[in-house]
């Protein structure tokens, strides 16, 4: 468990670092304080340890770290252990060890800054049919959502980023398609929820919400839900 929480940690502070990449040296460059450029040293890159040692600040500095890797620690560590205690209902665990590592980076990113990098797509993307074997591939079916997602955005591009629309194509072609129905339901409810919670208290609405934080919600409930979901969708009143 101990290699879990380590593992998950430095996962995490690698793929913020690939999330926010702009070009491909940060795989090969020694991390840097953002602020004043120092090296950062082995005991300042131990994930969620550091920045907890050093109280969220640069040793050389001090300026503040962002916060954001330390949360994508935490929550990706959190993640991966949640397997070992709890029985996941849709039970295809390369599919959600893949998932949270690629979106919870994202999602933080598209909360920071409204964007879906293009290379985190193509990741997901490759990495996605590679790994589940193009075993969720329903041609028929697949360009029939894709179309319908496009349509979508072209009605409602005020609503929804074409980023956003990339990245549900992505989802539809390496999950079943029925997961891929209860993560669209699941998204818009967790974001409706979110927008009438949000009204109670701010007047001023933010104009744009990013949707992948929602989205990845979204994919962990239906992880945890499917069997559920499925005995409601297909045994209730459908
Ligand atoms: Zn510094």
């Amino acid at each position: 468990m101990v290699w879990i929480i380590l593992f998950g940690g430095i996962c995490a502070s690698f793929m913020v670092a690939v999330t926010e990449a702009k070009h491909l040296n940060i795989l090969y460059r020694r991390s840097r304080c953002d602020s004043c450029h120092h090296t950062l040293t082995w005991m300042e890159l131990i994930p969620v340890a550091s920045f907890v040692l050093l109280k969220g600040k640069c040793s050389q500095c001090k300026s503040n770290i962002d916060i954001g890797s330390f949360i994508c620690e935490l929550l990706l560590i959190f993640f991966y252990l949640l397997p070992i205690f709890y029985d996941l209902s849709l039970k295809d665990l390369t599919l959600y060890y893949l998932m949270i590592t690629i979106l919870i980076p994202v999602a933080l990113n598209d909360f920071k800054t409204f964007t879906i990098p293009n290379h985190m797509s193509l990741l997901f993307l490759f990495t996605g049919l590679f790994l589940t074997d193009l075993q969720y591939i329903e041609p028929f079916k697949d360009i029939v959502i894709i179309l319908i997602l496009h349509l979508f955005y072209l009605l409602f591009s005020d609503s929804v980023g074409y980023g956003d629309i990339k990245l549900f194509t992505v989802i539809t072609l390496i999950t079943p398609v029925n997961f891929f129905v209860y993560t669209i339901l699941l998204t818009y409810i967790i974001g409706g929820l979110f927008i009438i919670i949000l009204h109670f208290y701010k007047s001023d609405m933010p104009r744009k919400i990013p949707l992948v934080p929602f989205i990845t919600n979204a994919l962990i409930l239906a992880f945890i839900l499917y069997e559920e979901i499925n005995t409601i969708y297909f045994g209730g009143f459908l």
